[in-house]
């Protein structure tokens, strides 16, 4: 088996790497994420991955390319434009329309459709970036650490990465490989890995800050900051179905 592993970060690779490794599969990793913002948190985690890579003596394919301007573009003309297509079809090849003499969308609006972003633009963008590699570089399987993360959506990108499989005629190796998340976090720790605190784009950094900041004020309140309690809070400070960090209260 030839696989092309896309790597979102070191840390998620950590895991993955062991269990593969484990089955005798050799991955080679492809880093490909125009969706980590801003470029000093983009080169951090690719300089970490980089380092890490020449630790483990895997093979490390980088398609280095921060790509701001284009993921914000593409992402915004690509966003839904009602809640009812908020459950585009995830196989959706992005296309870039964007017309800079349309009105925006007014800022609760935008918010609104940044929702699905993740399923409508950023993990298609990404993983279609690695088939397309991998049938130009005769790979002959392909997977991603995205499986890795229980912070993820596990079977949305199950899905579309079966869907790209066939379109490509490429095999794509389905792994659960959450069952190694603490150990994974764990080692990544004990060796001094650079370990982020969001996903990547500047939507996941607000959520994350804020998310803290919340759990800092239930604790305040003798309330437990525990995860379902930060996603009450964030609930209940929605407005229409956005959710605006200055409707909080608690
Ligand atoms: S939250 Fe993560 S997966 Fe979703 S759009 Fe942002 S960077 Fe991409």
């Amino acid at each position: 088996m030839n696989l092309l592993l896309h790597t979102c970060c070191a840390p998620c690779s950590v895991y993955c790497i062991k269990s593969l490794r484990q089955e005798k599969i050799a991955p080679t990793l492809f880093w490909y994420n125009p969706n980590i913002h801003p470029y000093s948190e983009y080169k951090a985690r690719r300089d970490c991955l980089k380092e890490y890579a020449k630790l483990k003596e895997v093979d490390l394919i980088l398609e280095d390319n921060y790509g701001l301007d284009e993921f914000v573009c593409e992402l915004l003309s690509t966003a839904p434009n009602s809640s009812t297509d908020s459950n585009s079809n995830p196989d959706q090849n992005p296309k870039p329309n964007l017309n800079l003499n349309q009105t925006p969308p007014d800022p609760n609006g935008f918010r609104q459709l940044m929702l699905s972003r993740c399923q409508n633009y950023c993990y298609p963008k990404r993983l279609r970036k690695l088939f397309e590699y991998a049938k130009e570089h005769s790979f002959d399987t392909v997977s991603t650490t995205l499986l890795y993360s229980i912070y993820q959506q596990h079977d949305i990108i199950k899905d579309l990465m079966e869907h790209l499989s066939r379109e490509y005629q490429i095999d794509f190796l389905y792994r659960d490989f959450r069952e190694g998340w603490q150990e994974g976090q764990d080692e990544s720790r004990a060796i001094g890995l650079y370990m982020q605190k969001y996903c990547g784009c500047v939507f996941s950094e607000e959520e994350s800050m804020v998310g803290r900041e919340i759990g800092r004020k239930l604790k305040k309140n003798n309330i437990s900051p525990t995860n379902q309690n930060v996603r009450k809070v964030i609930e209940s400070s929605k407005n229409n179905g956005h959710f605006n960090p200055k409707n909080i209260s608690i």
